[in-house]
């Protein structure tokens, strides 16, 4: 697979759901925003789910402000 030139740190999208295992917050990458700032998760910290109740019942994620919404923060 070849790096499209210029998107050098695009994310590539193993399942749907995102989670940050750092800051505890899970995005729905089918409804990625600018503001989600996916590709500033590092490797290390991204956890990858088929469904949202995957990833709550894996850890206590909260929902991303900008692709999910209702954060119970
Ligand atoms: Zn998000």
């Amino acid at each position: 697979m070849s790096i499209p030139e210029g998107r050098i740190d695009m994310v590539i999208k193993l399942k749907q759901f995102l989670g940050n295992v750092n800051t505890l917050e899970v995005h729905d990458t089918a409804n990625e925003k600018i503001l989600c700032q996916l590709d500033e998760i590092k490797p290390a910290h991204r956890r990858w789910y088929d469904t949202l109740s995957e990833a709550k019942a894996d850890r206590p994620y909260d929902n991303c402000y900008w692709c999910l919404g209702a954060s119970t923060r």
